[in-house]
């Protein structure tokens, strides 16, 4: 009566728990979930014994198509999705910088090519980067693009420092969000770091000497992000919009968006596991630039604070599939940004798990449903309720496993992992009821995924 059954297994259901259980698949999609041993006849019988069944990963936050033509990221990376138990993924969009950006007329040819070349299911935000940009949002609407990034950084002297062409300022930010206001089911997601402010810092930080991380820190400080996310919070309010704070990693901005959200804001905070693991002090210096930078301890270990809460309600890896060659010299001259999908599952198992307690279908909301809900997948992605999409990722939770770049699939040559060994990783990952990866290797081919339209 089944497609495929996964017997002995213990199902992660981010709403109401962990327990042993059969999954019986059909059609791709989860059909049941049975008490284990239910007699069942299935084409297919899997024994995950000893596993736990994780809706597959939702990622939300990633940048395909950021130096390598869209077509091909959308290959690799998504490879290495699979390869991470991810099977949804993200990508903000955005016109190449070094264009002027334009209308996302060729919107067509990036369904196109994610129905050509991924590996796993794909939805797209889309950057706002013109005026022209935001007045399309009602056409973009109804492609199925339902949530948008706006970048308080990167105007002027700061957006030259990653050749960003920028022209969104706080007036035509907050007619966009007053026409997502009209619009219940669509999201801004703001990139919060005052401009002005990381202009005169960056300039400062060099002068007094600086090349580490501690000095990228002090360039882009805590408080520049955290007075943005006050600001876009109010805007929000004044306009009625859902908002997302991408990648908060500092103690002061947290504060400021749990601020917004007790407010009675449409608030939803994302972290990374790069803030969740490293500061400062770390010892991988450029490879680990990123914008926002990593912060202090203290930080650190108030994101961690926040995530077991419940205030931060998603993690996204920013992924980006940064060649170790564009991290050369010292931390002004590196390229921010890094590859982060394919660890991000063993990443949480072994510290938030592990080392920190998290509950398994605490791992799962944060991993797949939050976003699931927040970015409109739900009922089809998110859960292993009969009807989702049987998207799953099959977990060793003992498993542990040295992580080297090379067996991760993106065409990034390092990992910010590299050469750790974590606990916990997946070692089965379904895609609509196909297995897709397994064992650490990619079985699925290009062109399984599916655009995503929300
Ligand atoms: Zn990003």
């Amino acid at each position: 009566m089944f497609d495929t059954i996964l017997r002995h297994g213990t199902v992660v259901d981010p709403l109401t728990g962990t327990r042993p259980a059969d999954l019986g698949i059909r059609g791709g999609r989860v059909a049941a979930i049975l008490a284990p041993g239910t007699p069942a006849t299935a084409g297919e019988v899997i024994d995950v014994r000893g596993r736990h069944l994780f809706p597959g990963l939702i990622e939300p936050h990633t940048h395909i198509g950021f130096l390598n033509p869209f077509a091909a990221d959308v290959v690799s990376e998504t490879a290495s999705a699979a390869i991470g138990g991810v099977t949804t993924v993200f990508s903000f969009h955005r016109h190449y910088q070094s264009a002027a950006p334009k209308p996302y007329d060729d919107f067509p040819d990036l369904v196109a090519a994610i129905s050509a070349g991924a590996h796993v299911d794909m939805a797209i935000h889309l950057g706002m980067l013109t005026e022209s940009q935001t007045r399309d949002i009602e056409r973009y609407l109804d492609w199925g693009v339902s949530s948008f990034k706006f970048y308080m950084a990167y105007r002027g002297e700061d957006g030259k420092t990653v050749g960003m062409i920028n022209e969104i300022d706080d007036g035509i930010m907050v007619d966009a969000f007053a026409v997502l206001g009209r619009h219940p089911h669509a999201v801004a997601c703001v990139h919060c770091e005052n401009t002005d402010i990381i202009a005169r810092r960056v300039r400062t930080a060099k002068a007094a000497g600086g090349a580490d991380l501690a000095a990228w820190n002090a360039a882009r400080p805590a408080f520049a992000e955290a007075e943005h996310v006050r600001r876009a919070g109010y805007f929000a309010a004044v306009a009625g919009c859902n908002l997302y704070y991408v990648h908060i990693g500092a103690a002061a901005s947290l504060e400021e968006a749990i601020r917004e959200k007790a407010r009675g804001g449409r608030v939803t905070i994302e972290t990374c596991p790069h803030y969740l693991t490293l500061t400062e002090d770390s010892s991988l210096g450029p490879l680990a630039k990123v914008n926002p930078p990593v912060r202090a301890r203290a930080d650190l270990e108030r994101i961690w604070e926040g995530l077991l809460a419940g205030d931060i309600e998603t993690v996204g890896t920013d992924h980006c599939a940064m060649p170790r060659a564009r991290k050369a010299g010292d931390i002004w001259q590196a390229a921010p940004g890094f590859p982060g999908m394919a660890t991000l599952l063993a990443v949480m198992l072994d510290e938030g798990h592990h080392r920190r307690g998290m509950a398994l279908d605490h791992i799962a909301r944060v991993l797949s449903y939050n976003a699931a809900r927040r970015f409109n997948l739900l009922p089809r992605k998110g859960t292993l309720q009969p009807g989702a999409d049987a998207d799953i990722a099959v977990v060793d939770l003992a498993l542990a496993r040295r992580v080297e770049a090379r067996a991760l699939h993106s065409s990034a040559d390092f990992s910010l992992q590299e050469g750790q060994t974590l606990r916990g990783w997946p070692v089965m990952t379904l895609l609509r009821g196909k297995v897709v990866a397994r064992d650490g290797r990619l079985v699925g081919r290009a062109g399984e995924g599916r655009y995503l339209g929300r």
